[in-house]
C-alpha cells in the first residue's frame, strides 16, 4: 500500500504515514490493487488540489477518513500513459473548480512517487527529455525567417511552441515526426471541457486561445510540403487544441491536400476532429487524406451529446465519418476520453464493442480526460456511474473481444499504419 500524499499550501508535499491512500472511481473512494502502480514518469507533475481534503486508509483501523494535515494531492500523468484511478478527495463547499489538466492518484513509498497507470503507447514523439529548448528556439528562428509571410507558421512559433509549448509544434520546430495545421477559428460543438474555448460566465479559463484567422490552403502547403520531405516518420495534422473544428474549413483542406500531393507522396496526412461532417470527410478521403481521430468522451449517443452539446450534427455522423474512411481504405482511431468511473461502465463497454465493430475502427487512443471530475460528473447530471469494471480490466476485455485494434496515445505515422508493431527506434 503506497501512503498518501498532502500539501502544506505552500507548494511543499509531504507523505502521510498514517494513511494509505486509495483511489477513485465516478463518486467513489477504493483500495487500489499493487499491481497496478508505476512509478510517477518523466514529465508528470503533481498538482495541490485547493479546496479539497485527500481520502485515505487509516493505518491503524483500516477505516476510510479524511486527511486534515494539508490539501489533497493529485498527479498529471505524462502523454503516452492512461491512469487507471482518479485522485480520491472530499471537496469544501467553496472550494474552485479545478482547471482543464487530468487529475490522477498518486501516492509515496520508499520515496518515491507512483501512479495507477500504464505506458499505453511505445512512440517517444512526446517525452519531455527529448525536447532541448535551444534547438527549438533555433528551429523557430530559421524557420520564421523562411515563411515570413506565412501566418501559420507565426502562429505556431510564438502562441504554440513558445508560449503553451505544445509537444507538436516543438516536434515541427525541431523537425521531426507530427506537425500540427490548425485551421478553424470556429467550431460547431460546444463541449463542456473545450480546451480552446470557455464561456466567459465560467470560472475556469481554456488552456489555448483559438485560430483567430482563416489560413489560407498556400499557407498550409508552403510550409508542410518541405516537412513531409524532410522529417523522419512525417506526419501532418489538421485538428489541433488552440482551433474550433477543421472540418469547418473542409475545402480549404481539400485543396491544401491536393496541392500538397502534387508536390510529394511522402509521409502522412490525418485529421483530428469531432467528426460532425461525414460528406466533408469523403471530400477529404478522394483528395488524398489517409487518416482520421475522432474525438469523444463516450461511445454512448446520450452520454457523448450531455457533453459535446453538437450544433446541427449528431452521434450518428461521427459513426460514419469513421466508416467513410475505412471504406476509402484509410486509418481510423477514437481519441478516448478516459473516466474512471465512466469509461468502465458496463454499458460503456457494450457502447464501444458496438462502435468498433460497426465502423470496423483501427485505433483507440486512451487519453487521460483533462477535467475536475466533480465539475464533469456535475454538469452532466450525473449522481451514479453504473456498475464498473475498472479501466485496466476494460482494456482486457477491448483487447481480448478485438484483439486487431491497436491501443495508443498518438496519431501513427504511415509505416506504423502499415506494420504497427515496427520498430521505429527514434
Ligand atoms: S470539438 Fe474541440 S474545439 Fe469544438 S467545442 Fe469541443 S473541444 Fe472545443
Amino acid at each position: 500500500m503506497k501512503y498518501l500524499l498532502y500539501s502544506d499550501g505552500n507548494g511543499n508535499i509531504f507523505e502521510d504515514t498514517s494513511l494509505y491512500v486509495v483511489g477513485r472511481s465516478g463518486w467513489d473512494a477504493m483500495p487500489i490493487p499493487d499491481e497496478d502502480w508505476i512509478e510517477l514518469p518523466d514529465g508528470g507533475n503533481l498538482y495541490e488540489l485547493p479546496g479539497r481534503r485527500g481520502i485515505g486508509i487509516d493505518v491503524e483501523t483500516g477505516d476510510m477518513r479524511l486527511c486534515d494535515k494539508g490539501w489533497a494531492v493529485a498527479a498529471f500523468i505524462p502523454p503516452a500513459h492512461t491512469g487507471f484511478y482518479l485522485a480520491a478527495y472530499e471537496t469544501m463547499e467553496d472550494a474552485p473548480t479545478l482547471p482543464l489538466f487530468c487529475y490522477t492518484a498518486a501516492g509515496w513509498e520508499n520515496d518515491k512517487f507512483y501512479v495507477p497507470a500504464v505506458r499505453i503507447e511505445r512512440d517517444i514523439r512526446q517525452e519531455c527529455s527529448g525536447y532541448d529548448q535551444d534547438v527549438i528556439n533555433s528551429g523557430v528562428e530559421h524557420l520564421v525567417q523562411a515563411y515570413p509571410h506565412n501566418r501559420l507558421v507565426k502562429h505556431l512559433a510564438d502562441n504554440c511552441a513558445l508560449t503553451y509549448h505544445c509537444p507538436a509544434a516543438r516536434n515541427y520546430f525541431i523537425g521531426r515526426w507530427e506537425c500540427p495545421v490548425p485551421t478553424s477559428p470556429a467550431c460547431n460543438a460546444n463541449c463542456i471541457g473545450c480546451i480552446s474555448f470557455q464561456p466567459e460566465d465560467e470560472t475556469i479559463v481554456s488552456t489555448q486561445d483559438r485560430l483567430q484567422f482563416k489560413p489560407t490552403a498556400a499557407e498550409i502547403v508552403e510550409f508542410t510540403v518541405p516537412h513531409l520531405e524532410t522529417a523522419p516518420y512525417p506526419l501532418i495534422s489538421f485538428g489541433q487544441g488552440c482551433e474550433g473544428e477543421p472540418l469547418l474549413m473542409w475545402e480549404t483542406i481539400r485543396d491544401a491536400i491536393v496541392e500538397i500531393r502534387k508536390h510529394t507522396q511522402k509521409g502522412s496526412i490525418n485529421i483530428n476532429t469531432n467528426g460532425s461532417k461525414p460528406a466533408a470527410v469523403e471530400a477529404l478521403m478522394k483528395a488524398g487524406l489517409n487518416s482520421i481521430r475522432v474525438s469523444m468522451n463516450s461511445a454512448r449517443a446520450e452520454i457523448y451529446t450531455k457533453y459535446y452539446l453538437p450544433n446541427n450534427y449528431k452521434f450518428e455522423d461521427l459513426i460514419e465519418s469513421l466508416k467513410v474512411v475505412r471504406r476509402y481504405g484509410g486509418w481510423s482511431s477514437i481519441n478516448y476520453f478516459v473516466f474512471p468511473g465512466m469509461t468502465d461502465s458496463i454499458a460503456e463497454l457494450d457502447a464501444l464493442c458496438d462502435l468498433i465493430r460497426e465502423t470496423d475502427l483501427n485505433m483507440i487512443q486512451w487519453r487521460n480526460f483533462n477535467i475536475d471530475p466533480d465539475w464533469y460528473l456535475g454538469k452532466m447530471n450525473i449522481a451514479d456511474t453504473g456498475e464498473c469494471i475498472g479501466i485496466k480490466q476494460m482494456m482486457e476485455a477491448v483487447h481480448e473481444e478485438f484483439p486487431h485494434v491497436k491501443f495508443g496515445y498518438f496519431n501513427p505515422p504511415a509505416e506504423r499504419m502499415k506494420n504497427f508493431d515496427v520498430d521505429f527506434a527514434h
